[in-house]
């Protein structure tokens, strides 16, 4: 393979992302905000870059894996972004979640540098970025999707295509506001079983071989009832997406007042000081009944 791929963005999911593509032993150039978190990677070959224009200049694939719309921006149009030093040719990837908004103005820019974006953002977590397991939806051209599938497919299981450019990022946001709205329930009927004098265990065992079970209230209940917050998911991301949701909705006419609700659940957690734990602490307010 002879693409140089450049990461932008090593959290939870980039770190993951951009190990895979090493482990392929694809050229890699890395950048970070804060440059500690890009040491594993280049001392197991990836070369560092100081900014994110630095990391892909030599790139024919810039791959951003960042918090939201205003870390995309900074690190794309800000003072030695990437889009700076990009050629002609090269394919952009945004696979943070993002709004569809953003996204249609990214790839505008992308264009006047006679430059493809695709949007790409992932299902799987922190395990399925690690493992190569991750499922990418992707908006934009065909020609585009096909010259980067190679590279895909060393972070993935499964690659989709849903439309032009905007429809990954619309598919990812329903996909959330599904899990956000599933998981701020499971939080309020986890803390109701807890005082209801039901053995929780027992309870959630029903929950999870009945209708209401799903990968996510398996995996999550079990985070909630053992308080387990090591970091999948951020709780604030989680936020982030459900405002993203309810914007994107109401362009199409559609009022979510379930995300609402749920964003409020998240938006009590984050003032309470989980925002930088798992979205499983969620449930800590609801427990303390504030
Ligand atoms: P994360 O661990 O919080 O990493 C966020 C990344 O964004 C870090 O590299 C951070 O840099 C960077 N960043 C934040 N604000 C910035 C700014 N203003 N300027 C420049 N860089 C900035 O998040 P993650 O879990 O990897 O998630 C990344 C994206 O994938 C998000 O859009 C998230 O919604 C989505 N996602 C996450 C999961 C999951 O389970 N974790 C699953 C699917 C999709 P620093 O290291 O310097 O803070």
């Amino acid at each position: 393979m002879s693409e140089s791929v450049a990461i932008l963005g090593l959290g939870t999911m980039g770190s993951g992302m951009a190990a895979n593509l090493l482990k392929a032993g694809i050229p890699l150039a890395v950048y970070n905000r804060t440059p500690a978190k890009a040491q594993a990677l280049v001392s197991t070959g990836a070369r560092f870059a100081a900014t994110p224009a630095e990391a892909a200049k030599s790139a024919s694939i810039i791959i951003c894996m960042l918090a939201d719309d205003t870390a995309s921006r900074a690190v794309w149009t800000g003072k030695d972004g990437a889009l700076s030093m990009v050629r002609p040719g090269t394919v952009l990837i945004e696979s943070s979640t993002a709004s569809p908004a953003w996204i249609a103005e990214l790839a505008g820019l992308a264009a006047q540098h006679g430059a493809e974006l695709l949007d790409a953002p992932v299902t799987g977590s922190r395990v399925q970025a690690a493992s190569g397991q991750l499922t990418f939806l992707v908006g934009g051209s065909e020609a585009a999707l096909q010259a980067v599938t190679p590279v895909l497919k060393r972070m993935s299981k499964e690659i989709v295509h849903l439309g032009p450019t905007g429809s990954g990022a619309k598919m990812k946001l329903i996909n959330n506001f599904l899990c956000g709205v599933q998981v701020a329930s499971l939080a309020e009927g986890l803390a109701w079983i807890e005082r209801s004098g039901l053995d929780p265990r027992q309870a959630l065992s029903i929950l999870s071989a009945g209708a209401p079970a799903s990968p996510l209230l398996v995996a999550i209940s079990e985070r909630m009832m053992n308080h387990n917050y090591a970091v999948n998911f951020l709780l604030k991301l989680m936020a982030k997406d459900m405002r993203y949701a309810e914007t994107e909705a109401a362009n199409c006419d559609v009022k979510l007042t379930t995300a609402e609700i749920s964003l409020a659940l998240f938006q009590r957690a984050i003032a309470d000081g989980y925002g930088d734990q798992d979205m499983a602490s969620v449930i800590e307010p609801i427990r303390a009944n504030k």
